[in-house]
């Protein structure tokens, strides 16, 4: 009989991973989505929507589909699901592993400020600019409503929820983005001040080069912590090393 790997999806190193398991002899893929996004690319494998119900209803799922293995690939801003999946993975003894691309990293000439939170990015705004990109995601946008006088563009890949801050225009644009692109985007909208979370990968980098190279100020937002002793690692390479994965 097949072994059985779930993977908690919604990230690029997620696909990849699905992809590269499912070619092992021996082994069934099913990637988990939280079914945020309408159209969601293609995942190789078996692909089941929608929240588990809580780390309980995540610990039963493993159960009642005999799950060998357990690989948390989501966001490293997903500490919800990524809780959940540290519980659920220690109540029913599945061996379990964190997939966390590294954070960014400044360089020479970058202008970043550090943040707790979006609300504490948002504290920082008045003192760094008027016009705002904000790349956050299309959630917890209102930290941003109470700021008069500064003009947001938002990027989300969805539509985000109204009502929306006054003065806001969204963009709607999936990754990955070009440092050419970025660039045209920030003088096009004359932003002055960008802010990310630091989701890390190469996939929506180019807007910190484009930010780098017209000298502006970007807010960062720091991740979550991982929760403690979970298996942390930090690429696909590493994830299809272990042994708990290995084909036939
Ligand atoms: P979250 O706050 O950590 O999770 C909230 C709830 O959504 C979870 O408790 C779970 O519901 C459900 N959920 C989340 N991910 C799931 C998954 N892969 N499969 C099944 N249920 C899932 O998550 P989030 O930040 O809203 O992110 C949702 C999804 O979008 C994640 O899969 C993540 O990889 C992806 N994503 C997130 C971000 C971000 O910035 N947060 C960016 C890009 C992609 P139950 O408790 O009912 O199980």
């Amino acid at each position: 009989m097949s072994r059985h790997v779930l993977v908690l999806g919604g990230t690029t190193e997620a696909r990849r991973l699905a992809a590269a398991l499912s070619g092992r002899p021996g082994l069934r893929v099913t990637t988990s989505l939280a079914g945020r996004v309408t159209r969601p690319e293609a995942i190789e494998g078996d692909v089941r929507t929608g929240g588990f119900g809580g780390a309980d209803g995540l610990a039963r799922w493993l159960r009642e589909h005999a799950v060998h293995a357990l690989v948390d690939a989501t966001h490293p801003f997903a500490a919800g699901i990524t809780a959940n999946a540290a519980r659920a993975a220690a109540d029913t003894g599945v061996p379990a592993v964190v997939l966390r691309r590294p954070g960014w990293r400044p360089g020479p000439g970058d202008r970043w400020q550090p943040a707790g939170s979006l609300p504490e990015a948002a504290a920082l705004l008045p003192g760094l600019g008027r016009r705002v990109f904000l790349t956050t995601g299309r959630l917890g946008l209102a930290a941003f409503a109470g700021l008069p006088g500064l003009r947001l563009l938002v990027r989300s890949v969805e539509p985000p929820d109204p009502p929306l801050p006054p003065g806001t225009e969204v963009l709607l644009a999936r990754g990955p983005f070009t440092v050419d692109g970025e660039r045209a985007l920030l003088l096009r909208h004359r932003i002055d001040v960008l802010v990310t979370k630091d989701s890390g990968g190469a996939a929506t980098a180019a807007k910190l080069t484009a930010a780098r190279e017209l000298g502006l100020p970007v807010v960062v937002v720091r991740r979550p912590p991982p929760p403690d002793g979970v298996r942390v690692l930090p690429d696909v390479p590493s994830v299809l090393a272990l042994p708990e994965l290995a084909g036939e």
